[in-house]
């Protein structure tokens, strides 16, 4: 493994706690080690050009963002949160006094807001309160500077230097904590859509067989409805039941009847093809519609899969079986609704039973 990949891994590292989300404490991490290094390049400048007391101040906070760090690995995210808060106020304020308002710390205040609205689970009261703080504490810095002169009167490079060196600084922080907190937002959200458009599959399949359930069918039988309201178009819905099929599991036990209704919703879904879909609609019955011809061909479309399936040798282990299935097709007009259309199919589907079964009835 390589270094990068390794330091990766270390920042990356789940919280101690369970109940504490990861998010607040990889951003804290990636904010103290920039800090960290922010804090060395100032430490040694500060030191080199004679400004000692702010290079002194400046080793403290390093430390203090070593501390920081090691700190989310101890499962004190909280703490971490409210330790990061006030190190940054005390620093800035510190800094401000030091060298005066021209060195541009203040703006690593808007940074620090930016911290705690993001990182913490406190609600609206308290965010919109530290924010009103956060602003207030620039004010007040901003005036005592300019009643109080800094202590140190910094000279023109070591400014120019300070002030790029700060407004980079705030950027680059105002980035991680924005980059971090949208990427992992963006990712719970990919993962919920996901998840949603998994659990709406779910919902609409029929577990055994894959085929589209009833809810599903009588969304999909409103929808064909609403798009084709204006135009001429077909809609044939019939049932389908299997004949005898208690004995199936009788004879050879329920996970025989599954494999069969496996095998014959594979048979029903090949033959309807593009022309309507088949959904399963309960037990041994499925739902047939097909929206492509009228009435007469959807009967013989029935009539030539009901020759099919009593055709078809059912297979499950070594046991082979013969069946047959009867049919009720009705033909929707604008005057029924759905209901009656399915009604009435289900009656002549009792027709059809009642007449001795593989058969269809239109
Ligand atoms: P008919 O020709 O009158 O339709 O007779 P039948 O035996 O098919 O009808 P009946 O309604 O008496 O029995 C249907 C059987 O289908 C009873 C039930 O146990 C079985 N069945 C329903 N759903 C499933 C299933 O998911 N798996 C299995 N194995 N059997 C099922
Ligand atoms: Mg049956
Ligand atoms: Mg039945």
């Amino acid at each position: 493994m390589g270094l990068a990949q390794k330091l990766k891994n270390f920042i990356l590292m789940d919280v101690a706690d369970e109940n504490e989300t990861k998010k607040a404490s990889v951003i804290m991490r990636c904010l103290s080690l920039f800090l960290y290094l922010f804090f060395t390049i100032q430490s040694v400048v500060l030191f080199a050009t004679g400004y000692t007391t702010a290079a002194v101040v400046s080793l403290f906070c390093l430390v203090g963002y070593i501390v920081a760090f090691t700190m989310t690995y101890q499962g004190y995210t909280i703490l971490t949160q409210h330790f990061i808060e006030l190190l940054t106020l005390g620093w800035v304020a510190a800094f401000v006094g030091i060298m005066g308002w021209d060195c541009s710390y203040q703006h690593m205040i808007f940074s620090l807001m930016l911290f705690s609205i993001l990182t913490s689970y406190r609600n609206f009261l308290y965010k919109a309160v530290f924010s009103g703080f956060l602003c207030l504490f620039r004010l007040a810095l901003y005036f005592y500077i300019h009643l109080h002169p800094p202590l140190y009167t910094v000279e023109q490079n070591t400014m120019y230097f300070l002030n790029i060196l700060n407004t980079f600084s705030t950027f680059l922080v105002f980035f991680i904590i924005a980059f971090l907190f949208s990427k992992d937002s963006m990712e719970m959200e990919e993962k919920l859509v996901k998840y949603n458009k998994k659990i709406e599959k779910l919902a609409k399949t029929d577990t055994l067989t894959k085929l589209p359930n009833r809810r599903d069918a009588m969304e999909r039988i409103e929808k064909i409805l609403k798009r084709s309201r204006d135009v001429d178009f077909y809609l044939n819905i019939a049932i389908g039941d299997i004949d005898f099929f208690k004995k199936v599991n009788d004879t050879y036990g329920h996970e025989a009847g599954d494999a069969v209704l496996v095998q014959m919703a594979e048979i029903l879904k090949e033959d309807m093809g593009d022309d309507g879909f088949v959904a399963r609609w309960g037990g041994e019955e499925f739902l047939f519609v097909y929206t492509s011809m009228n009435g007469d061909d959807a009967a013989m479309r029935l009539n030539d899969l009901k020759t099919k399936i009593s055709q078809t040798t059912f297979k499950y282990n070594d046991i082979v079986m013969k069946l047959t299935m009867t049919f009720g097709l009705e033909e929707y007009d604008f005057h029924n609704s759905i209901d009656d259309v399915v009604n009435s199919a289900d009656e002549k589907l009792y027709l059809g039973k009642t007449q001795g079964r593989n058969q269809v009835v239109f």
